[in-house]
């Protein structure tokens, strides 16, 4: 039997109290088919990473709007534009509904400070559409929380730990989340990530910029393909007038095996079709996920903190005993992270003392 609250204002009481439901109850109307169900599994989620019954709300409706999305405090209610869907319609919601925890548990009042800041840097992001001085202090910082929160648990649990070329506020504000707001989120569980790691031979040549690729392959065994280019800046091959490289190494020992590139066969996986880790979580480049759908997958990803900037890459893990990303602990950018498949397993490569370097994620 579920939990019904009532809330009352004094203008309610004259004509009905509102009748509110814990979130995976709560009614969803308007819109599509579509975009109810999308709401409806949206409104589970969240109360599962908040902790249940935590949050009341009346309806969540579709409606057509001016803006993307609106909470209404004294009914507890959600209006979203029915132009809403896909990635854009999740991020208002839960936008929204952070929005809707704040003001049920006054949470942005309980570090003032912290919030003035954030909801300043929200304010003055470029494409800000909030205008500071007609909000209030209280709306401001609403407005911090609900931005930052909007990015969801995992981006939370995968940022809480600071990396150096970002602000440090982004690990600030993502540790408070993961603590006040996804204090029951199942991406509580970090991976636990030391890599083991194998070097090759291309110390030899100084690289100090490169564009590297690195393939896992069926055939020879355990033969790994290396190949980019070797920057101008500061490197003997350059000098020597070598300014592409490309060998075949063994994944284990980095020795150089005697096969030619061509001869080469890869492993296949299917990374196309795996999309990026839930929440404001993008993947691109060397970083976009590799692996296979029913797992291991991996992928190094930032989050974009409005105000604060970009984060770093974090490196991201799915493993396929439950099939949902994780977070990793020492999971900050390595410089040139490329990710491939070999054995089965995701690998990322990368760039250390002018050293091509590589290791299993798991
Ligand atoms: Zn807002």
């Amino acid at each position: 039997m579920a939990r019904v609250e009532i809330s009352c204002t004094v203008l309610q009481v004259l004509m009905a109290c509102t009748r509110t439901f814990p979130l995976p109850e709560v009614p969803v109307v308007g819109g599509t088919a579509e975009q109810r169900a999308q709401v409806a599994a949206e409104l589970v989620d969240f109360d599962e990473q908040i902790g249940t019954e935590r949050l009341f709300l009346s309806e969540v409706r579709f409606e057509p709007l001016d803006f993307e999305g609106l909470i209404h405090l004294t009914s507890r209610r959600i209006a979203l534009d029915d132009n809403l869907d896909g990635g854009r319609l999740d991020h208002v919601l839960r936008h929204e509904l952070c929005h809707a925890l704040d003001y049920s548990e006054d949470l942005a009042q309980i570090d003032q400070d912290f919030f003035d800041e954030l909801g300043e840097a929200v304010a003055g992001a470029e494409d800000s559409r909030i205008d500071e001085v007609s909000l209030d202090a209280r709306s401001l910082r609403s407005e911090a929380l609900a931005t930052y929160c909007g990015v969801g648990a995992l981006a939370a649990f995968a940022t809480a730990e600071s990396c150096a070329e970002e602000a440090p506020q982004i690990a600030e504000i993502a540790v408070w989340l993961t603590e006040f707001v996804w204090s029951a989120s199942r991406y509580d569980t970090l991976l636990d990530w030391a890599p083991a790691v194998h070097s090759s031979w291309f110390a030899a040549h100084d690289l100090r910029t490169y564009d590297i690729e690195a393939d896992g392959t069926l055939q020879p065994p355990n033969g790994l393909a290396i190949s980019g280019s070797i920057g101008e800046a500061s490197s003997t091959a350059w000098d020597d007038g070598i300014t592409d490289f490309s060998a075949v190494v063994d994944i284990d020992s980095g020795a150089v095996l005697s096969v030619a590139l061509e001869d080469i066969e890869d492993e296949k996986d299917m990374w196309w079709d795996l999309g990026d880790p839930p929440g404001g979580i993008e993947c691109n480049y060397g970083g976009r996920p590799r692996g296979w759908l029913d797992g291991p997958a991996a992928a190094w990803c930032t989050v974009e903190f409005v105000g604060l900037g970009r984060s770093d890459a974090r490196l991201l893990v799915m493993s396929d005993s439950d099939l949902e990303w994780r977070a990793t602990t020492n999971g900050c950018a390595l410089p040139g992270y490329e990710l491939f498949v070999a054995r089965g397993a995701v690998w990322t490569a990368w760039i250390e003392d002018a050293t091509v370097k590589w290791s299993e994620v798991r």
